[in-house]
């Protein structure tokens, strides 16, 4: 059946809703008016599609013109951007388990081939499993936005398309949104690349939208592991491709889309395999502005006990 929540540019392939593989027709690659008509976008990301090109990281500093970060190379992985900042935007996870995949087979040279001449020095282990998966994190765009909630100046922003924006040339540098961030995403620019102080994260390409461009990380994904939309659609979308891995054997797909918490969900939402910490992604953020109420409690309480205490040293001197 038809979601009801689909657009004309759903297709349907054996009575099952796609929009992967369209070309040109893909929403990562259609011009649209969401920012014109105020619709709710947002990313999905499956990172059972990801090849670990970084790509998206390559777009998105080209784009948006981020400094490069010091193309260190760390010697444990072949993640060297290991985490977003103030200069990358989009990062690319390589997250090694020692887990099967689905339906994957697991050990070194356990194919099982008896043509596979094995070298004595390393026999094969069958039951060594490994697995190494890909997810290109970036901010969440959070339906209710710590870094929103503890600017001063009022320099992050919600647009019409429901994405949270720095705008640069009002922020202070105060740094209150790095600490007030669940996710860890937001930072401030270091010294000496060019506007150090001030705090920067992913702009959702704002700008590309305005001009109906979808964001140039959606567009370049070879294999759509990014999928930029129509926040309805995706949710849609991402629910039927959990039920899909888990019929074929992920019995540990899931999709990470925070809604039960004071987060209240993500316009980034993630399809992840095994527990969200082992993707850095914590399994209830929280804002911190929801601590306030009972931090007020609290001093009020402090406040009173203080007066009764001076009030009875004086009664009794
Ligand atoms: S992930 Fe962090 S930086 Fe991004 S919108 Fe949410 S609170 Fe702000
Ligand atoms: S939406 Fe734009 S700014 Fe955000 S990660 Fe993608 S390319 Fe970078
Ligand atoms: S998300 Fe797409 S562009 Fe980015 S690394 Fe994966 S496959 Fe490549």
């Amino acid at each position: 059946m038809r979601p009801a929540c689909a657009q004309t540019h759903w297709q349907t392939r054996g009575g099952r809703y796609f929009m992967i593989g369209e070309g040109t027709h893909s929403t990562n690659q259609r011009r649209h008016t969401y920012v014109r008509d105020n619709v709710q976008v947002g990313f999905f990301t499956d990172p059972t599609v990801c090849i670990g090109c970084k790509a998206c990281e390559v777009a998105c500093k080209e784009w948006n013109q981020v400094p490069d970060d010091g193309f260190i190379w760390s010697g444990n992985s072949y993640d060297n951007t290991g985490h977003l900042g103030a200069s990358t935007w989009r990062h690319v996870m390589f997250v090694e388990q020692d887990r099967q995949k689905g339906g994957q087979i697991v050990g070194g040279h356990s194919l099982g081939d008896s043509n596979v001449n094995l070298p004595v020095e390393a026999p094969a282990k069958a039951e060594d499993p490994f697995r190494w998966i890909f997810v290109s994190d970036v901010c969440k765009h959070c339906e209710q936005a710590g870094c929103l909630e503890a600017c001063p100046t009022g320099a992050i922003v919600r647009t019409e398309i429901g994405s949270v924006l720095v705008q640069n040339d009002v922020c202070n540098g105060c740094g209150y949104c790095v600490v007030s961030c669940p996710f860890g995403v937001i930072n401030r620019r270091p010294e000496p690349l060019p506007d150090a102080g001030g705090a920067f994260k992913c702009t959702f390409c704002y700008d590309r939208q305005k001009s109906g461009l979808t964001p140039a990380c959606a567009k370049v994904c070879p294999t759509e592991s990014i999928v930029f939309g129509r926040l309805d659609d995706l949710r849609a979308r991402a629910r039927q491709r959990v039920q899909q891995l888990q019929q074929h054997g992920y019995s540990d797909a899931q999709l990470y889309d925070p809604t039960e918490t004071s987060v209240r969900g993500i316009h980034a939402f993630f399809l992840i395999l095994g527990e969200s910490e082992a993707y850095g992604l914590p399994p209830k953020p929280q804002i911190p502005t929801i601590h306030l109420k009972a931090s007020w409690t609290a001093a009020f309480a402090a406040a009173i006990g203080a007066l009764i205490v001076t009030l009875c040293a004086f009664a009794f001197l």
